[in-house]
Parts: C-alpha cells; structure tokens; sequence
C-alpha cells in the first residue's frame, strides 16, 4: 500500500494523465468531474464506453476521503480494484466472497483514512452495522453505478438497490453521483426520485452508437444464416454471438467450430476454469468468436469487438442496446446483427406467462418485449426506433439495414382477414384454439393427420391461403403479434385475436406487412422471394 500517492486537492487534468494516461476529458467527463467534486449531486447517463469510470473515481481521488462505489456486479469488483491498484490508486472492495480476516484488514484501511476508493455490493450497504461503520470513516463521495436497477419498471429491477433511497440521510453532505448507461425517460425519472437527487445537475449524453450497423433478419435457417453472417465480416474479427440457453450455446458453438469457425461457448454452468481459459483466449488473440449468454459482457473491456450476433430475441431494448452495445466500443465499424422468428415471439410470450411473478410483473415483461418487437418489425431506421426508446429524436441514420435496403411492404389486409377469420371459426364454431403451425396448415390446405382426424379440411377457410408460403405465413403471423392483433397464449403458444383484430376483420384497418428478404445489407444469403 506504500505505493500510492495521494491525489487530494490535485488539478483534475494532471490527475487524468497521471492516472490514466488520457491527454483529455471525453464529452460531459470534465464538466461532471468539476460538479462533483465542488460538492454536487449528479446524474450521469452515457453509453457504455462513454467513459463513466473517470467520472466518479477522480472525485473520489481528488475530495478529501474514500469513494464508495456501489456496483452489482460483484465478480467484476476483483478486476476492477486490481486495475486501480494497478495505477497507483488506493482502492479496495467488500464483498461476501472475502474472509472475515481480508474484510477486517479493508475495513481498518478504510478507517485509518488510507483508501480512494471502496467498492461494495449493494445488499452489504443495505445493512445497518455497514452504514455505523462507514459512519466513522470519512467518504468523500457515493457513486451508484448501474443505477437503473433501482427502477422497477426497469429491465434490470434489483431490490437491494431500493435501500439506496436514503442514503442522504445516512451521509448528509457526501456528493452522489448515479450512472448508467441505460435508462428511458420514464427510467431516469424513476431513479431520480427513488436515489432521492432532486437537485442533481443532469448530464444526459447521446445514446448512439453511430460506429455500429444495426441488421435483424427473419430467422429461417438461424446457423446457416449465422455462419454466413460471421464469414461475410472482416479475417480476424473478434465477435460475441448471444443465445438464451446454456444448451444453445454449446449447440452453437460446436456447430460454428465445425464450420471453421474459432467458437467459444461461455455460460454460468461451465466450470470456472473452462470459462476463464475461453475468456481469456477472447481478450488475447484475434477472431475468436464467444457463443454464450447475456452473463458474459458485463463489464468486459475488449475495445475491438468486431460485432454482436444474437440467434435469439432478447427480452427488452434496454437489453438489446446493452448487448450490442459491446461491439466497436474502439470506434470503428461494427456489426449488430440478430436473426429473430415466430418461435421466438412465441416462446417469449409463453416465458412470460408462465413467469412467477403477479400481474403488474407480468405486464412490465409483455411491455418490453412489445417494444423488442416493434423495433424488429419498423419498416423504418432501426437506429431512429432505438434512439426513440430512450427518448432521443434523430433522422434516419444511413448505417442499418432499413436504411440501406428499405424493406418492401404489401398489403397484408386479405391475407390477415384470413388467418383471424380462421382463428375466430375454430373458436366460435368448435371452442379450440391452436398455435400458428397447424393454422397455416389448414389456410394453405395442408393434409395432415391431425387436419383429417379433427375434420379441418372441412373448415370454410381450409385452404383459402394457399397463395402464399408457410414462410410467407409465419412472417404474417410474426407480425400481427408483434402488433398485437394476434396474442399467443399458454405453453403451447395456441393463438387469439387481440384488441385491434376487430378492425382489421372490418377492413377498417389497414395491415402494410413487411416483406421478409434475407441477407439485408450485404450479410450474404439473398433475396428469397
Ligand atoms: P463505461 O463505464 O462508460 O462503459 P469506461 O469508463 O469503461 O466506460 O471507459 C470506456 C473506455 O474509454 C475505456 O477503455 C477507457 O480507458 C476509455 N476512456 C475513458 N475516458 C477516456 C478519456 N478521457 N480519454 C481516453 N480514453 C478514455
Ligand atoms: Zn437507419
């Protein structure tokens, strides 16, 4: 500990470039380092790779005292600490994973006043002999990283980060800052009143990430269309591909290894040694792709990653945006693709169903996805839709897909007419309700078993659609739920008409569909229709 040097009172800048080694502040750093340290509470959304770090940590290095850094993520406390020590910073963490006798030796440090900065875990905050404790020692700030998980309308509600609310009155006059890099306006409404910062200065800095081309395709074929994808980009490029299952990902990953590909799976239930060795031959050499689930990223620092690839629809934009938003954090190119069919909205759909929690909860879910799916079913800019969600207007962007191919629409009326007409028959007309495989089927005349032994061919609507493929259907389908004039109910995903069905089957509303072409933007594949 004899190596650190103490920064209390220094000049900002000087403090940057020893530090750090940055010649410059970045964007809003410098004016919110000024606020912070002058005393001010502050509210800090920036996209990742904005450069939050430097925002509360050279307060806490130049105010007299520790920094308490509160952060979810306790596996990434041990990076996060060793790097600052790294640099000469006097920083530790508490945290359940340490021995009574380490925590007693940070804690000691902490109160003979030889710590910069103090990582925790917020459900340790949230204790009471932690607040007595802390009390004894100074704080020079309290920075509240990931703060949109104090939101419970939030993709990512935490309940420990509720008993950040009163943490003015546990440290009256020690500065907060909350810092996040997700949140929509409803979000950073929420956290500002529950984090208790009325008179926070807010530093709201554009969520775009103009570097990163944004592509969803209809999902046919997902591992083809994935390692076409992977082949069409650049030798050498490193890339994470995103699945939902732990099996998914070994499934993946094996299947691209087989194709040449240098895959990697990476999820919680791989043995630790496993997903250390993979991780760390994804930060070290070039081209390795990572087949794993959302738990990997968090707070992975490799600044080249060349694209983000998702085999699976994610469950909110926020996640989408987080995901992708690892891609290209160095600035240049970077790919976000995602293949994303019926099955995913209707699985997702089931999950939330079949999720424990109560109707409100359940509503939250249906509310993210709805938004998920809107944002892969806009026939216009990709990036637009996105900015929109967290409440940022701009014009079309010119780098996603919509905007260099601009999708193809038709008039879907008749053919929705069709597949509601045959879902109200079937209910009406004998009680049952089925999933959309089996209604296509019987609009495109199919003879199956199961159409025979329930006399469907009987049905007036029985083959009326056979005009368009069961591809063409299922992209229908797709799209009325995502409209919500279809709702998938139950685990066998058995289909229902939404509020907005009955004007369609007026006429009353119009239904321009997008026409599915794959390979959007260069991926390969082609034109299918
Ligand atoms: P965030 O937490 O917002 O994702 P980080 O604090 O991890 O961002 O910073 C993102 C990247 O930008 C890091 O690689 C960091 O080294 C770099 N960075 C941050 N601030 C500056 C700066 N002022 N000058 C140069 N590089 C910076
Ligand atoms: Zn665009």
């Amino acid at each position: 500990t004899s190596a650190h040097r103490d920064f209390t009172g220094a000049d900002p800048a000087a403090v940057l470039h020893e530090v750090y080694g940055y010649d410059a502040f970045r964007g809003e750093q410098a004016d919110i380092v000024q606020h912070v340290i002058a005393g001010g509470d502050a509210v800090v959304l920036m996209p990742t790779g904005g450069g939050k770090s430097v925002c509360y940590q050279l307060p806490a290095l130049v105010r007299p005292g520790t920094g308490l850094v509160v952060s979810p993520l306790i596996a990434l406390m041990h990076d996060q600490v060793d790097a600052l020590v790294a640099n000469g910073v006097a920083a530790a963490y508490l945290n359940s994973t340490q021995s009574p006798t380490e925590r007693a030796a940070v804690e000691q440090a902490y109160l003979r006043g030889e710590l910069d900065l103090l990582y925790i875990a917020p459900e340790r905050l949230s204790m009471a002999q932690t607040t007595t404790f802390l009390q004894r020692g100074r704080l020079s700030v309290i920075a509240v990283d990931e703060a949109h998980c104090v939101s419970q309308w939030g993709h990512d509600f935490r309940p420990d980060y509720l008993a950040l609310g009163d943490l003015d009155e546990r440290f009256p006059g020690v500065p907060r800052i909350a810092l996040t890099a997700t949140a929509t306006p409803a979000t950073h409404r929420e956290l500002t009143e529950r984090l208790r910062l009325p008179r926070a200065r807010h530093f709201v800095s554009s969520f775009d990430r103009p570097n990163i081309q944004y592509r969803i395709e209809p999902k046919v074929d997902p591992r083809r269309q994935l390692v076409s994808f992977i082949r069409a980009q650049p030798e050498g490029a490193a890339g994470i591909v995103y699945a939902l299952s732990r099996k998914s990902v070994e499934q993946t990953a094996a299947y691209l290894a087989g194709q040449g590909v240098d895959a990697l799976p990476y999820h919680a239930g791989l043995d630790a040694s496993v997903r250390a060795a993979n991780q760390s031959r994804f930060l070290r050499e070039d081209g390795v792709v990572m087949v794993a689930t959302i738990a990997f990223g968090m707070g992975i620092d490799k600044p080249d990653v060349r694209f983000v690839a998702h085999i699976d629809l994610p469950k909110s934009v926020e996640g989408y945006y987080q995901e992708t938003g690892r891609a290209g954090r160095d600035g240049d190119p970077a790919v976000a693709w995602m293949a994303y069919g019926l099955g995913d909205v209707v699985q997702q759909r089931r999950m939330i169903d079949q999720s424990p929690g109560d109707r409100t909860y359940k509503m939250r879910l249906g509310q993210h996805l709805d938004a998920m799916l809107a944002l892969c079913e806009t026939v216009g800019c990709r990036r637009q839709n996105l900015l929109g969600y967290f409440g940022q207007e701009s014009g079309p962007c010119g780098n996603c897909d919509t905007c260099l191919t601009p999708p193809d629409t038709w008039d879907g009326l008749v053919a929705s007419q069709k597949f509601l007409s045959t879902v109200v028959r079937l209910q009406r007309e004998r009680g049952q309700s089925f999933g959309a495989g089996h209604l296509i089927d019987i609009l495109r005349g199919a003879s199956t078993d199961r159409i025979r032994q329930q006399g469907h061919d009987r049905l007036a609507t029985y083959g009326i659609g056979d005009d368009l493929s069961d591809q063409d259907w299922r992209s229908v389908v797709r799209q009325l739920l995502a409209r919500g004039i279809l709702v998938a109910r139950g685990e066998y995903g058995t289909l229902a008409l939404g509020d907005p069905a009955a004007g369609v089957l007026r006429g009353e509303t119009p239904v321009p569909l997008r026409r599915d072409v794959l390979g959007r933007g260069g991926s390969g594949g082609g034109s299918r229709q």
